[in-house]
């Protein structure tokens, strides 16, 4: 079952179109596949890249606390 991109609702085919029985967007089905492939890589990729950027994040901030303590300690 097609799943309507903006809402997620229902999404019923009446030709031409695709329309969505929640929020009643409607778009052509050529659209509609697009659309859909599209937020599936956006998907992924947003999920791929909060775990990925968490970690780079948490790596990012020992290196610089590391480099803070280094550069003190030859201040000193
Ligand atoms: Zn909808």
């Amino acid at each position: 079952m097609a799943r309507c991109p903006d809402c997620g609702g229902e999404v019923k085919y009446k030709a031409p179109f695709m329309v969505c029985m929640d929020c009643g967007l409607s778009f052509r089905r050529d659209e509609f596949e697009k659309m859909e492939k599209k937020i599936k890589q956006e998907l992924k990729t947003a999920v791929g890249l909060s775990e990925e950027e968490k970690q780079r994040e948490d790596r990012e901030k020992k290196r610089s606390y590391y480099r803070w303590l280094m550069k003190r300690e030859d201040e000193d």
